[in-house]
């Protein structure tokens, strides 16, 4: 079944020369007894962003190059049974909390709190079933832009976390081809929270090339140092003469030899306030695609898709391989909830989470 809405803002003249604003409505299966759809937002220039209520996946985000040739900048899946094999979190919304707590444990107040250790002894991403993996409820929201609002009540206890979290997301693709992600959360108990999303682009629109010679700017002179297993050290360190230096823009590939592995790291922001404000541009002159990244957040895990494997197989048919997408994964801090000196993630009873984070396309000739 489809169901299509158009939205009757678009002017005659408009609508003559361009592809109306418009939110369409798939079937794709169902998962633990809940029906699951794809919703595609379109806006008026024609891009197209596909969105489920599957884990708030973002399975694909189509826009012209500077040929004008189509293609998807998200990496996804087109069967809803790859993704439940788990690829790692592939266009997920993540949560409770985006990335790693160490030991999977946090003290709060007077108690000690497990989780499931899902990624070595360190809980990573939400654990088991975090909110990647469940069905979310969604509607269409009431507006002059395509936009989908999802929620979901994480329970007492879920994952090991105290307190049911009441949680909405509402994604909006603009006539500007910003794509807004919009969350909000409260609690009935103290507990950590930190929503991101775990998009993976590659602005050529295939992985057969790698993003490698793609350009990134961060506007961070300090990160978080990682150990081993990839937990935050405390240390907040200058970019500066690292190759985590990306406060101008340089290709990810010049200095990614002298980082073993590749960058999984979090940036710390130059921003001092929670405004929502530029924190980074990718550019790829092939495609001459550029995204700009907003955000209301203090860190940016930049992710060169280090563990990718060749295991599965992007949209456009190719391998997804070691290096062939990245992210940047607007966020607090990793480990906070273990860590006095990052900025709190605790949320209380009677507060109101809320972040907001912007992707901006463009595309230069
Ligand atoms: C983490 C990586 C992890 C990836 C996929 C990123 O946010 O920092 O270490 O491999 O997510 O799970």
């Amino acid at each position: 079944m489809i169901a299509t809405i158009a939205f009757a803002s678009c002017n005659q003249q408009q609508k003559e020369s361009t592809t109306a604003m418009s939110i369409t409505q798939k079937e794709w299966g169902e998962v633990d007894g809940k029906k699951v759809y794809l919703y595609t937002l379109t806006n008026k220039d024609g891009d197209e962003v596909t969105i489920s209520n599957y884990g708030g996946t973002i399975t694909s985000w189509t826009s012209p190059d500077k040929n004008g040739n189509k293609s998807s900048i998200i990496i996804g899946f087109d069967s809803l049974g790859t993704y439940l094999q788990h690829p790692p979190y592939f266009g997920a919304l993540v949560g409770r909390y985006g990335n790693r707590i160490a030991k999977a444990q946090f003290k709060l107040g007077d108690s000690v709190y497990h989780l499931a250790a899902n990624n070595g002894v360190n809980s990573l991403h939400g654990g088991l079933k975090g909110f990647d993996k469940v069905v979310w409820d969604a509607t269409i929201a009431d507006s002059t832009q395509p936009s989908l609002t999802l929620k979901y009540v994480s329970k007492d206890g879920e994952e090991g976390y105290p307190g049911n979290l009441d949680v909405t997301v509402v994604y909006t693709l603009s006539d500007d081809d910003g794509l807004k992600i919009d969350y909000t959360a409260t609690t009935d108990k103290p507990t950590p929270v930190n929503l991101t999303n775990h998009s993976y682009f590659n602005l050529t629109g295939s992985v057969s090339n790698t993003i490698l010679d793609h350009k990134l700017q961060i506007d961070a002179d300090n990160y978080t140092p990682v150990d081993t297993t990839l937990i935050p050290t405390g240390e907040i360190k200058a970019v500066k003469g690292t190759p985590f230096d990306f406060t101008t823009a340089k290709k990810i590939g010049q200095d990614i030899g002298a980082v073993p592995g590749g960058y999984d790291h979090n940036f710390v922001l130059n921003k001092k306030d929670t405004s929502l404000q530029k924190v980074a541009t990718l550019s790829d002159s092939a495609s001459g695609r550029q995204l700009e990244v907003y955000t209301t957040e203090p860190g940016l895990q930049f992710y060169t898709g280090n563990f990718l494997d060749g295991q599965f197989t992007n949209h456009d048919g190719n391998p997804l391989n070691v290096h062939t997408a990245l992210c940047m994964e607007t966020q607090h801090f990793p480990d906070s909830p273990n860590q006095p000196s990052f900025p709190s993630t605790i949320l209380q009873p009677g507060q109101t989470y809320h972040t907001v984070t912007e992707y901006k396309l463009s595309v230069s000739k």
